[in-house]
């Protein structure tokens, strides 16, 4: 069974390649058994913006990483507890790589070494030369605390 909604998945692919060759992000939430009622917001990447101003810190630019715009992130979530929804997908895709969780995706992921959104699967997807490749869901494993790849 698919986690969400084929319409929804279809958006983000679409934001994918709309936001190529930079990495793209969004978050969908929804009622967890619900995907019809899934709500997906393309989000904005400000990691250009985090790594003009602070180099040191932010050593990746938008090619290799995503930093979602807290603001954004905070009216979500808001909108979600308002209407009794919660956080069921972080998306970002992989410009010229392939879709893997990679480290620093872990690490976006966990709050003190627990996952920040218990409910919520990522996806990633991978894009090459403007065209999707491939696309993977991932999930937390609390027995191997990590994320695995889910199979669909
Ligand atoms: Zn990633």
């Amino acid at each position: 069974m698919i986690p969400w909604a084929e319409d929804k998945l279809a958006e983000a692919r679409e934001h994918a390649l709309a936001e190529y060759p930079n990495e793209c992000c969004g978050i969908v939430i929804g009622k967890p058994d619900h995907p019809e009622k899934d709500i997906i917001f393309q989000c904005t990447n400000i990691q250009n913006q985090l790594h003009e101003q602070d180099p040191q810190t932010y050593r990746r630019d938008a090619r290799t990483a995503y930093f979602i715009d807290p603001g954004e992130l905070m009216r979500i979530m808001k909108k979600a507890a308002e209407q009794d929804l919660v956080i069921k997908l972080f998306y970002h895709s992989h410009p010229e790589h392939d879709a893997y969780f990679s480290e620093e995706d872990k690490q976006m992921a966990l709050f003190d070494n627990e996952p920040a959104y218990p409910d919520a699967r990522y996806l990633v997807i991978s894009v090459y030369n403007r065209e999707i490749r491939d696309q993977a869901f991932f999930e937390w494993n609390p027995e191997t605390q990590g994320f695995e790849k889910l199979s669909l």
